[in-house]
């Protein structure tokens, strides 16, 4: 099996150390990431420049790293056309979650579903951020099963996984919609001008059986996602009125002779 890694928090971050490191176990791992952090960039691709590609001077255990002047799509996109033949793109693991409606902003998953868009599977991978880093080495268990069930899965998906601290499990998941508590922080630089900061705050509590509330009671998420986005009830129901209002015009207009 040919694994593709990358993620969103650069090159640097042990985060994607960790994971090269349990996927190398599963098969032959390059991993093709952005020279600096990308987080929250979303699926942004760079198309007014061109992107470039440089050996990574860290090592990643005998395993081949390159850092691209890009964003975590386009070192899918690079990255795949490089390496022909990947089975799936692993993006991660991130440090922070990638829980509910963080997904939007995720650039992590957003290399997930670029995979996907290319039709290779994808599998985005995100912890918790504490006041200290991850215990990465705590984790690897826990990303070695996770790897373990998605790797096989037959046919072309997209899979969410978050773990939390200290997992006691895994449980499969839907997507925590909610909607979260976003707003501005205002602040003074030291030169004394305002500068903003936009946070968020997810809205409790967290459903049950929501990616969010298996993370928050210490289980390992995972979610299958898709790309559609049509509101497939919204859809039928316009579908629905549009028909109606077609049948009343028919029976309100007078027969021809
Ligand atoms: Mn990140």
């Amino acid at each position: 099996m040919r694994i593709l890694i990358t993620n969103d928090d650069g090159i640097y971050s042990p985060g994607i150390a960790a994971l090269a490191k349990v996927a190398s176990r599963f098969g032959e791992v390059i991993v093709v990431a952005p020279d600096v952090e990308q987080s929250s960039m979303g699926h942004a691709v760079t198309h007014s420049r061109p992107l470039s590609l440089k050996k990574s001077p860290i090592t990643f255990e005998g395993i081949e790293a390159f850092r691209v002047n890009g964003t975590p799509a386009d070192c899918v996109a690079l990255g795949t056309h490089l390496y022909a033949k990947t089975d799936v793109i692993l993006s991660g693991i991130n440090m922070g979650p990638n829980l509910g409606n963080s997904m939007w902003h995720s650039g992590t998953l957003a290399a997930a579903k670029q995979a996907v868009l290319l039709g290779i599977k994808g599998i985005a991978l995100s912890t918790p951020v504490g006041k200290t880093e991850p215990d990465f080495d705590k984790l690897d268990p826990f990303v070695e099963e996770a790897l373990n069930l998605l790797l096989e899965r037959p046919g072309l998906s997209l899979f969410n996984v978050n773990f939390p601290p200290d997992p006691q499990g895994v449980k499969w998941t839907r997507q925590s919609v909610r909607l979260y508590d976003g707003y501005i922080v205002p602040g003074m630089d030291p030169m004394g001008r305002k500068h903003y900061w936009f946070t968020v705050s997810p809205l409790e509590p967290a459903d049950e059986g929501t990616d969010r509330w298996a993370v928050e009671n210490n289980f390992v998420s995972i979610t299958p996602l898709r790309l559609d986005l049509t509101n497939h009830d919204e859809l039928r129901n316009i579908q629905k009125e549009m028909d109606e209002k077609i049948d009343d015009q028919v029976k309100a207009a007078p027969a021809s002779s």
